[in-house]
């Protein structure tokens, strides 16, 4: 059996520049606090728990006065920051370059459209850590929009401005912006000033395409990825449309024996947030045993 890794799968940039951070730190500390698991992938954390991270949640942030605590590449809300002053913490800040470039658009975005009356929408996941940071440069006043069908959310005679979680799909936030305009111009006295900002990672947005086509070039699809992760979720997705021989794990002990019967190619790819030792793991177990 031919078996390939897609070298395209796996981390970003902005994953990378945090697991970094946290080795950086376990080289000199016994352990770090991280907030949230640093990456939706549970096989990378247990890699980190093993060197010493320590996974908190925010409630728990009280109790880790006098430590350090790393904030991870999807960024925190200004809430956060000011709990970990009270709290006497040292913040290890993580946030990915791109993700805290439009918390601070963001920010400013408010700042501007609160001043006549309008509104911040974003196109993404309600409760995604990423989205919480986002709402937060809005003083919680953001519109959350994960569907079509939560556009009814929006008042369509006010100013909008509309962004999107850096990991959302092109064309669902296309389809967003098509909707509101359509809204708009059927209003009779339609106002408006409606601006959409694609503020999608085109980290996380050029694999699409190129997953489509890769899935292709194979008989049978392993798509290795937490089943945490959104953009894995997506890719897998993307996989799926075009073989439909595709199946997701998150570890070698997901792989089933059928999959591979009278099989000769095997093409295996991941998520932004999927290491690539873990990859190569799958493709060891394949060759082993198929
Ligand atoms: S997907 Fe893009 S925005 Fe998100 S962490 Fe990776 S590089 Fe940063």
């Amino acid at each position: 059996m031919k078996i390939t890794i897609d070298t395209q799968s796996g981390f970003c940039f902005g994953v990378v520049n945090a697991i970094r951070a946290a080795e950086k730190e376990l080289k000199t500390n016994e352990t770090l606090l991280c907030l949230g698991d640093i990456v939706h992938n549970n096989a990378e954390v247990n890699r980190l728990k093993d060197k010493g991270l320590e996974i908190i949640e925010h409630e728990q942030l009280h109790t880790a006065s006098n430590r350090k605590v790393l904030i991870r590449a999807h960024g925190e809300p200004p809430e956060t920051y000011l709990k970990a002053k009270e709290n006497h913490i040292t913040l290890i800040d993580a946030t990915c370059p791109v993700v805290l470039k439009l918390q601070e658009r963001i920010r400013k975005g408010y700042e501007e459209i609160k001043s006549q009356g309008g509104q911040i929408v974003i196109y993404g996941k309600e409760g995604h850590a990423e989205v919480n940071g986002l709402v937060g440069q809005t003083n919680n006043q953001a519109i959350i929009i994960n569907h079509p069908d939560d556009i009814h959310k929006i008042d369509f005679t006010r100013p909008i401005k509309l962004y999107s979680q850096t990991t959302q799909s092109i064309d669902g936030f296309k389809q967003i912006v098509d909707l509101i305009s359509k809204e708009i111009t059927s209003l009779d006295n339609g106002p408006n000033q409606f601006t959409a900002i694609d503020s999608i990672c085109r980290q996380v947005s050029h694999r699409a395409p190129h997953l489509r086509k890769f899935a292709t070039q194979f008989q049978v699809i392993v798509f290795v990825s937490g089943k945490k992760s959104s953009n894995g979720l997506a890719l897998f997705a993307e996989c799926k449309k075009t073989n439909p021989l595709s199946y997701l794990i998150s570890d070698t002990d997901n792989i089933e024996a059928k999959w591979f019967t009278d099989v000769e190619t095997v093409g295996i790819c991941g998520a932004t947030s999927t290491p690539m030792w873990l990859m190569e793991k799958v493709a060891q177990h394949l060759h082993r045993n198929y």
